[in-house]
């Protein structure tokens, strides 16, 4: 198969097993949006959505998460890990908002990326999620997907994201973002798969013998 034909075969394939798939973080609105996908770095969704019930009784917006004295913060989100850093950006951010965004989440890359604890990724999620804006944030598990699935040579996530980019319609990046992970939560973990396996492996490759080695973002 092309590689024009197996992203066909697999966006076919993604949106008949998935739909419209739902957000998994939990959240009420942008500003909640942003600290879960915040707290979600090295740390599964569904933690986060443990975490985040406590965290949001206490300020579910940043005026109110501004007044949380930050080792309050951080007792909170421990469980989450690197909780040094994520609550300091979870104040610092939330100030941030209130002295030069009047208080809301803006909606434009730059100002996320601008705003402590906020990467390429996260902002990609907020614009996409929370905004509706075509993005396509790419973490570790679609970056391994789309090696495996031969829709990238990418060496690191900002190449993939590149790719899958030009593979497939913008109007369809938002959901299949999301179709991805959750296909790779059900079927494509990180570890011990040979790429023999399912049928998108087999539809595509199906001459493949040998076990795909996926390059770390
Ligand atoms: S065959 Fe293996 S590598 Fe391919 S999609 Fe299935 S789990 Fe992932």
């Amino acid at each position: 198969m092309l590689k024009a034909e197996r992203a066909k075969y697999i966006l076919d394939t993604l949106e008949t097993l998935y739909g419209q798939p739902a957000i998994p973080l939990a959240h009420q609105d942008n500003y909640t949006l942003l600290i879960a996908v915040l707290l979600s770095a090295q740390c599964t969704d569904e933690r986060v959505n443990k975490i985040t019930p406590a965290l949001f009784e206490l300020a579910d917006n940043p005026y109110d998460m501004a007044k949380v004295p930050v080792p309050k913060i951080r007792s909170i989100i421990k469980p989450c890990g690197l909780s040094p850093k994520k609550s300091s950006a979870i104040s610092e951010l939330s100030k941030i908002l209130i002295n030069e965004h009047d208080g809301e989440v803006p909606e434009s890359f730059a100002a996320l990326e601008r705003l402590p604890g906020v990467g390429h990724k996260t902002a990609s999620v907020v614009m996409s999620q929370g905004f509706g804006h075509p993005a396509f944030p790419v973490d570790t598990h679609i970056h391994r997907l789309a090696q495996r699935w031969g829709l990238t040579k990418g060496k690191n996530v900002t190449q993939t994201e590149v790719d899958l980019k030009k593979l497939f319609p913008k109007e369809r990046w938002n959901a299949l973002h999301l179709q991805i992970i959750y296909y790779g939560r059900e079927y494509c973990s990180a570890r011990g798969c040979d790429g023999t396996v399912c049928p998108i492996c087999t539809t595509c490759y199906p001459k493949r013998k040998n076990p795909v080695l996926t390059k770390k973002a």
